[in-house]
């Protein structure tokens, strides 16, 4: 373990002899013309990462490459207080740093981090379920699928994303939406405590009653505030262990009817069971339709090895162009749904993939239609973005609405239905960019503009970045006036002002 750090320090003195002030690296090197200082800081089992090396690339590779933050260095730390130590260098030297751990956060304003010190978590994996199995302490770089398959084989489970590959608080100091929402709330609703570094790099373990005001606003806009270095989360037995999935193939010539038939034979706006969850999205797969976009759609069931024909007939009566079923349990559901580890949202191919995000009540079939007709014609005139998608997710909402609005800095609790364009193009055409947002936008307006919503709601966490405060964390002025008071407070010089910044 100490020669990684002796590894790196090599590497950085290495690295900061070579580079001259004008290098992309000499912020990072200045102090003395070289950086092993800061390796001599960590811990063994830290390591820093140079560019070049293979640890650089696979720590900077990223689900979406586009306005990506300029990283010099990477820090990986391997015990909470080496994330301190390089809070508290990277201030001494004057540089950004960015906590980064799944690497699926996609939200443009991270581009703003310039020349800076990426501290990637990964190594910050542990969990230790608490004796009486009602918590779990959960490391800060922890990632979905190890959370699940920690606990299930404890007989226990939590709210996670239902993506394998994000982490838990990437998500979660974002609200969090996921499978289990519906029986317990969002990700960021199972946070019991939490130790977080703060920009002045000191170390701290916060819950509600260390200071009420931050612990609200680490619900919702929590990556504005520190680095958590682990979380203590609510834990819950397994209730039930089976789940069941249908999934549908529909063609575009049953659009309207398509969002027609969710309206009426699964309406999400809370008065479903608990247990029946729909997730989809649509994409362009001309072999099975040439005219337009087909629709991928999953109604999941919990406690059930066949999902109940009430919910599962109507699509069938649609006459769809496929259908699959099937059952198991918890932990295949990422798998049915395309968002394990293996599946193509999981792989960071260099692509750009660009969301555009707003919250809605209900489906409005014309708008749905029209989005389908505006995607297709996109795709045909920039074939550039045929790998692009439409995501249509409907998790349960009990558990999400049953905690009242003002109580965390989540302001979406009242949205039923999470849509989503994603646009996907290769970054290294420079014309894209601006056409794949007018794109993106044109598609969420549509939505939008039907929804009869006065304010646009987009989950942060899908953001596209052009957004405003008021759409990501809420348009009552008493939450901006006290998410800036606490920013004021634990974050004056704007050190966490990369993803999402309120200020
Ligand atoms: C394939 C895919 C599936 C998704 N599924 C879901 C889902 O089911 N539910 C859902 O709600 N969202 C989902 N999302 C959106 C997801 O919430 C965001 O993309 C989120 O930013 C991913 O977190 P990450 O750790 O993977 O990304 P990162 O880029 O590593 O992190 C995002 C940001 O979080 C902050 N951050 C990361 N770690 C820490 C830490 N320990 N302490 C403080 N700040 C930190 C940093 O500001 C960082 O820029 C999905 C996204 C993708 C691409």
């Amino acid at each position: 373990m100490e020669v990684v750090a002796a590894v790196a320090a090599w590497a950085v003195t290495s690295v900061c002899q070579n580079a001259g002030s004008e290098h992309w690296l000499s912020a990072v090197c200045r102090r003395d013309g070289n950086a092993t200082d800061l390796a001599g800081r960590l811990s063994p089992g830290a390591a820093i990462y140079t560019p070049g090396s293979d640890g650089f690339i696979n720590a900077t590779s990223r689900w979406s490459v586009f306005d990506a933050p300029t990283v010099n260095i990477v820090v990986v730390p391997a015990t909470e207080n080496d994330v301190a130590e390089t809070v508290k260098y990277a201030n001494e030297q004057d540089v950004p740093f960015l906590a980064v751990t799944g690497g699926h956060g996609a939200i443009t304003t991270v581009g703003r981090m310039k020349t800076g010190i990426e501290i990637w978590m990964n190594h910050l994996q542990d969990i230790e379920i608490s004796a009486d199995g009602a918590s779990a302490k959960i490391g800060g770089g922890s990632l979905s699928k190890r959370i699940l398959d920690t606990l299930w084989a404890a007989g226990k489970q939590t709210v996670t994303g239902s993506c394998e590959c994000t982490s838990l608080l990437g998500p979660g100091l974002g609200g969090g939406h996921g499978f289990l929402q519906g029986r317990h709330g969002l990700i960021a609703d199972q946070f019991l405590s939490m130790n977080i570094v703060f920009a002045n790099g000191s170390l701290h373990h916060i819950d509600k009653k260390t200071d009420a005001d931050l612990w609200w606003a680490m619900q919702g806009a929590g990556h504005n505030f520190g680095i958590v270095t682990s979380v203590t989360v609510k834990i819950y037995d397994i209730e039930y262990s089976d789940w069941a999935y249908e999934m549908f193939t529909v063609t575009s010539d049953k659009v309207e009817k398509f969002y027609q038939t969710i309206n009426a034979a699964i309406p999400n706006n809370g008065s479903l069971p608990v247990n029946v969850i729909h997730y989809g999205y649509f994409y362009n797969d001309p072999t099975i339709d040439s005219k337009g976009p087909v629709t991928a759609f999953w109604i999941l069931q919990e406690g059930a090895t066949s999902v109940d024909s009430a919910y599962t007939q109507p699509f069938h009566d649609l006459g769809p162009f496929a259908t699959e079923a099937g059952s198991g349990n918890y932990l295949d559901l990422p798998v049915w749904t395309d968002l394990d580890n293996s599946a193509a949202p999981c792989q960071h191919t260099g692509f750009a993939n660009t969301r555009f995000p707003v919250d809605t009540q209900t489906y409005d079939p014309q708008a749905m239609r029209k989005a389908y007709d505006l995607f297709a014609k996109a795709s045909l005139e920039t074939p550039a973005f045929n790998g692009s998608f439409f995501l249509i997710e409907g998790y349960s909402l009990q558990g999400v609405k049953a905690i009242p609005s003002d109580t965390t800095a989540v302001p979406f609790r009242d949205g039923n239905l999470l849509i989503a364009p994603v646009i996907r193009w290769d970054p290294s055409d420079s014309t894209l960019a601006q056409k794949a947002a007018d794109l993106g936008n044109e598609l969420r307006n549509i939505v939008f503009e039907a929804s009869g919503q006065s304010e646009l709601l987009t989950y942060v966490n899908y953001a596209f970045g052009d957004e405003t405060k008021q759409n990501w964390y809420g348009f009552e002025q008493w939450r901006q006036d006290k998410l800036l008071a606490v920013k004021d407070k634990y974050d004056p010089l704007r050190k966490f002002s990369f993803y999402a910044p309120i200020a």
